[in-house]
């Protein structure tokens, strides 16, 4: 792509809902002016100048805007997420540079489900990550990692929702049971909910259809079961252990977000992914979280 063809692609998805016809982000207006050198509109009625950038989750960018839309088509492309390190090079950036976009986009195609509801056939699992405390070399050092004082304290667990033939939710909390209050506020009443055994999804039976399955006798019985609960764990659980190697802390909601979008869109093509996670980025305001990251 050529720079003017870049910026015409980005102008496109931006503004897809007025035929790529730009107008003012602040009042609504399309009477603008366009500085052609700078690639810089001005607002005839509120005098806002504006560039295909600003406002979006791409503000203050460095890099042309063509390096942005490489990034997005090589970030979808990987099916258990794309490393920043391989990013970086890919994009020929720094490896800070590379690990902020990455977290952009992941911010952009997580705020599509954000704060949505699930209903209808619902599997309801949870699976821990993190907080991996390493044996000690000699056997004489080493300490039972079962014990909670020998733990990190780091583990956090992610619980989800997936509908089936529908989206999935998830959620990072201390630990499994310390969900259930956000699934009673997350999930319709009358909806069906597929759990295993563990005891803290007990007191669902009260509000909703619960049906169960005990993994130490069977993991799928009949059509009860969790085996598209357990389809996302395996996605994030190889995004770990192959792309990432250390996804827990701070960030393991970004990353469970990034893989529940990966599952649920997992039989599109990737230019129509492409499409979306250029959209979700495009039509998406300015980070809070990651703007200006490195300098704090
Ligand atoms: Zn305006």
């Amino acid at each position: 792509m050529s720079d003017e063809e870049a910026f015409d692609a980005f102008r496109m998805i931006r503004w897809s809902d007025n035929e790529g016809e730009p107008y003012c982000p602040r009042c609504g207006c399309v009477a603008l002016y366009f500085a052609t050198k700078r690639r810089l509109w001005e607002c005839k009625a509120c005098k806002h100048q504006f560039s295909i950038t600003s406002g979006t989750i791409f503000a203050s960018r460095k890099l042309p805007v063509r390096d942005y839309l490489l990034a997005i088509a090589i970030f979808v492309n990987g099916a258990k997420g794309h490393s920043a390190l391989q990013l970086s090079r890919d994009l020929d950036v720094q490896y800070k540079t590379a690990f902020v976009l990455s977290h952009k986009l992941r911010e952009a195609i997580g705020s599509v489900s954000k704060g949505s509801v699930a209903s209808g056939h619902v599997e309801i699992d949870g699976a821990y990550f993190g907080g991996y405390v390493k044996p000690a070399n000699n056997k004489d050092n080493r300490r039972d990692r079962r014990l909670s004082e020998n733990q990190s304290g780091k583990r956090r667990c992610v619980v989800i929702m997936r509908e089936r033939h529908g989206r999935t939710l998830p959620f990072v909390f201390k630990s499994e049971d310390a969900a259930v209050s956000t699934i009673s506020q997350r999930l319709l009443a009358g909806s069906t909910i597929y759990a295993d055994e563990a005891s803290c999804w007990d007191v669902l039976h009260a509000r909703y259809l619960t049906k169960r399955v005990n993994h130490s006798v069977c993991y799928s019985d009949d059509d009860c079961n969790t085996n598209m609960a357990e389809s996302f764990f395996s996605r994030l659980r190889r995004a770990e252990i192959g792309t990432h190697h250390h996804i827990a802390g701070p960030y393991l909601n970004a990353y469970a977000a990034e893989m529940a979008w990966r599952e649920d869109h997992r039989r599109v093509d990737n230019g129509e992914l492409y499409l979306m996670a250029a959209d979700a980025a495009l039509k998406h305001a300015v980070s809070r979280q990651w703007k200006g990251y490195w300098q704090r």
